[in-house]
């Protein structure tokens, strides 16, 4: 029986909450992930016996793979996980971060719940819910039992973080009786998560048997949370058009933490618009509109443009800047993608249509993907064939050819080899388990794909949570791209802006190619707050930026496996680079012999912030040349024509760390 660490055994109880934070990132700074214990190859080389790390990743998590292999093993009683748990006053709305009360009615299950057994109460130990305890009624989370059946008494136990445990003394819970937790009970109540979200649920286990094994209940009880008051404004253009076309604008109203936020009365007044751009002046957002809108209006003159607007109702006080379009009579079709982040059906937040109506609507992306953990999270998508129908259905209702593309994936969670996510282009996937003995190196899962239209992308590849184990050469049909940042930081070198935590030295991207790799390189998210496509102030996220005429799911795959994509760590910022015709990550005939002569380079960048500077790396070795703070910047250079083996790219830094990377053109 798979249930996953949603039912781990009690006396590793402190253990996933803990190891859960390294996946992730908002309940959890990147400073926090817990020291791994013991240091089991430096103990063996003590010892002389071989490194339980070889042929793995350099810094292999042995104690999470074994601790999720032994949960997986553990037998559940028959009354583990029995019964049912509901809300009372369930049609209540909640906003984020707001402290609550809220009650919670725990119906006992058919076969009982014996004398020391016990129910646990456990909100999501991410997003900054008041962690439920039950000895301090003037603070926050404080929580109590209620309405408790006759000769029963409930001993209620908050020593492990984030989780209440009613103990069953007394006697034994009898099928069908009840009893209400209060979680929020005390003067504070108890802040509910921080970002809006549809049907979170907080989590209900049981061990009905007392033996100290627990599963979830089929049914864990489910509470709606809405955005914020208005807290910024986002003006979202293409990158990219011809003159005549339509231009798609899109605006949304945020709070804090980027929800979308429910305006009810507000509109944003739009700056003249330059001559040749014919964009409303007044765009409405209250009401039905509910904080965004996507407007389309005509562009007729070449240029690169940017909109400013202001807000007026509840909407007074803000302003925003879009990202600028680059009008061009030859411009190339460019479209953004999200191809990596989670949900509420691994260990992220919101519904799987959520995640897509964000990524489409609020952060204007053309394409995205979900790709949940198989094995990770409070539950586990290689468990619930219900979750893969779940993300099957969403992607298959938001891919739109033309509009946008939804993708299917799934994350492969390898806590051994690293993590690729591994995503389908077509209707049809299986979920290849990382912890199923048939798929649990990169080419057992590369054997399983063979054939059909996937990809597979590693990474947080230099350190992270974990990192890739390298001694796999990717596989040249199924992964040709490697995802190079996102919201763990940049691994593709160390002197990177906003670089990957915990790095491990020479697992960097660039140490890759150095090996010889030929990968193309771009961008995800990897976001786990249910806002695909828009970094957090300050911190690194990733964006692909993709060059296809054709916004279908076949486009996209050509584009990819073409590596006509580059990189972002989450600013929309236009690259275009060329070695003579060729365009980035394609292959050009090595030049041989003495007289080899030169290559003409042409970069051409248009940034929302001002460039700071541009990184030219060949094989391993980079020229820098300082920007002077400009938004648009183009070079043109003759270059020694690159030898056979050779690999050229760009990578483009502004203020306020934002930064690009091309695909390098490699030399065959
Ligand atoms: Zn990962
Ligand atoms: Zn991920």
């Amino acid at each position: 029986m798979k249930i996953g660490h949603s039912s781990i055994i009690l006396k590793s109880l402190s253990l996933p909450l803990s190891l859960l934070c390294w996946t992730l990132l908002g309940g959890c700074e990147a400073g926090e992930a817990p020291e791994p214990r013991g240091e089991p190859s430096a103990q063996a080389e003590a010892g002389g016996a071989p490194d339980p790390r070889a042929g793995l990743s350099p810094d292999a998590k042995l104690e999470t793979e074994a601790m999720l292999r032994e949960d997986m093993a553990t037998p559940r009683s028959p009354s583990d996980g029995g019964g049912r748990a509901w809300r009372l006053a369930s049609d209540q709305t909640h906003v984020a971060g707001t402290r609550e009360r809220l009650e919670i009615v725990f119906e006992t299950g058919p076969l009982g719940i014996a004398e020391n057994g016990a129910i646990f109460l456990q909100p999501s130990p991410f997003w900054e819910w008041d962690p439920p305890q039950a000895r301090f009624p003037d603070a926050p989370g404080f929580s109590e039992v209620t309405e408790i059946p006759e000769g029963v008494e409930i001993e209620l136990d908050d020593r492990n973080p984030g989780m209440l445990i009613a103990w069953v003394r007394g006697r034994a819970l009898e099928a069908g009786e009840t009893f209400h937790f209060v979680y929020g009970a005390g003067s504070q109540g108890a802040k509910i998560d921080r970002y809006a979200e549809e049907q979170t649920p907080i989590y209900v286990a049981v061990d009905g048997d007392g033996d100290g094994v627990r599963a979830f209940i089929e049914h864990s009880p489910r509470i709606d949370i809405v955005g914020g008051p208005p807290r910024q404004l986002r003006l979202t253009l293409p990158t990219t058009a011809r003159p005549g076309e339509t231009l798609r604008l899109t605006v949304a109203a945020l709070d804090r933490h980027r929800s979308l936020s429910p305006v009810s009365e507000g509109r944003v007044i739009l700056a003249d618009p330059p001559p040749g751009l014919l964009a409303p002046r007044v765009v409405e957002l209250g009401g039905v509109f509910g904080g965004r809108r996507t407007l389309e209006f005509k562009v007729e003159e070449p240029g690169i443009y940017r909109l400013e607007a202001v807000g007026e109702g509840e909407l007074e006080g803000l302003t925003a800047i879009s990202n600028p379009v680059v009008v061009a009579e030859q411009a190339p079709r460019i479209a953004w993608g999200d191809l990596h982040g989670h949900s509420l059906l691994s260990d992220g937040t919101g519904t799987p249509r959520q995640y897509f109506a964000y990524a489409r609507d609020v952060a204007a992306l053309d394409v995205a993907a979900l790709t949940d953990h198989d094995h990770w999270g409070m539950k586990a998508l290689d468990g619930q064939p219900k979750f893969w129908s779940q993300i099957r259905e969403a992607v298959g209702a938001f891919n739109q050819p033309g509009r946008f593309v939804a993708l299917l994936g799934y994350e492969w969670t390898s806590w051994l080899h690293g993590h690729r996510h591994v995503l389908y282009f077509s209707d049809q996937g299986e979920v290849y388990s990382s912890l199923d003995p048939r798929y649990e190196t990169p080419a057992q899962l590369w054997d399983a794909l063979g054939g059909q239209t996937a990809l597979t992308f590693a990474h947080h590849s230099a350190g992270g949570p974990v990192a890739t184990n390298w001694l796999y050469p990717p596989d040249p049909v199924l992964e040709p791209l490697t995802e190079i940042v996102s919201v763990h930081g940049s691994s593709e070198a160390p002197d990177s802006p906003l670089p990957i935590y915990d790095p491990v030295p020479g697992n960097y991207v660039r140490d890759a190619l150095n090996a010889g790799y030929r990968l193309g390189f771009l961008g995800s998210g990897d976001s786990h707050d249910g806002h695909p496509g828009i970094r957090e102030a300050g911190r690194s996220a990733g964006l692909a930026a993709i060059f296809t005429p054709e916004l279908t799911r076949e486009g996209v795959l050509e584009a990819l496996r073409a590596r006509r994509v580059y990189a972002t760590n989450g600013a929309r910022i236009y690259l275009s680079v060329e070695l003579d015709d060729a365009p980035m990550g394609s292959f050009v005939e090595g030049a041989r012999g003495e007289e080899a002569g030169d290559q003409q380079l042409r970069v051409e960048i248009v940034a929302p912030e001002p460039i700071v500077r541009v990184d030219l790396i060949r094989s391993g070795a980079s020229v820098t040349i300082p920007v002077e703070h400009r938004t648009r910047w183009t070079l043109e250079r003759e270059i020694s024509a690159l030898r056979p083996g050779e690999y050229h790219y760009v990578r483009v830094t502004t203020e306020g760390e934002g930064a690009a990377w091309s695909s390098p053109i490699f030399a065959r």
